[in-house]
């Protein structure tokens, strides 16, 4: 049976407080997770994913990539020596078909590493039974047209599905501190 854990809604003002939102869920990710982002292009899914991967404190950069689909970032090591699981960011924007999809084999990834996929949506959750499900929605998004396109605030949604979630409390605010 699958169990929906919580759901949680969050206004973001503006990047940074995307990016400290990713930091505060990367604090109830762990390896094996799988997180599903969905919203359109330049909604705040390769920002929020930069977030998680301070708070997961992998090495490099999180981006966009142009050609790369995937991409790896290992953990470095926290104060403590220990490492925490690698952040495996996938945009899958440009895939065209579901062979291309396959070819990503992101099997390991699923089970070692916290994998989050920019464009899942539809595919995705055929992958693993236990997933959050984030969406990014701009409500003035009627203003597209306007000079600067990428202002003006996000809504975020996640929804927690399957077991692993269950019970589990997600960020319910932005935290403080998500620059480096
Ligand atoms: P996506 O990966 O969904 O295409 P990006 O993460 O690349 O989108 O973000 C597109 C733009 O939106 C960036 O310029 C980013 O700084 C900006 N942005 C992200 N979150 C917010 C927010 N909450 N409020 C305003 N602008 C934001
Ligand atoms: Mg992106």
């Amino acid at each position: 049976t699958t169990t929906t854990g919580a759901t949680a809604t969050v206004r973001l003002p503006d990047a940074e407080a995307t990016r400290a939102f990713g930091l505060a869920l990367a604090g109830v990710l762990r390896a094996g997770d799988l997180v599903v982002l969905t919203g359109d292009l330049g909604a705040g899914k390769t920002t929020l994913t930069q977030g998680i991967g301070v708070g997961l404190h992998v090495r490099g950069q999180v981006a966009s990539p142009t050609f790369i689909i995937a991409r790896e970032h290992p953990p470095l090591p926290r104060g403590d020596g220990s490492r925490g699981p690698a952040l495996v960011h996938v945009d899958a924007y440009r895939l065209g078909s579901l062979d291309e999809v396959d070819a990503l084999d992101l099997d390991s990834s699923l089970d070692e590493s916290v994998t989050v996929v920019e464009w899942g949506e539809g595919w995705v959750e055929a992958l693993a039974a236990d997933r959050l499900e984030v969406t990014i929605a701009r409500p003035r998004g009627g203003d597209a047209a306007a000079e600067d396109a990428d202002a003006g605030e996000r809504v975020v949604t996640v929804r927690a599905v399957g077991d692993r979630w269950a019970g589990v409390p997600l960020p319910a605010a932005p935290v403080e501190g998500a620059g480096r």
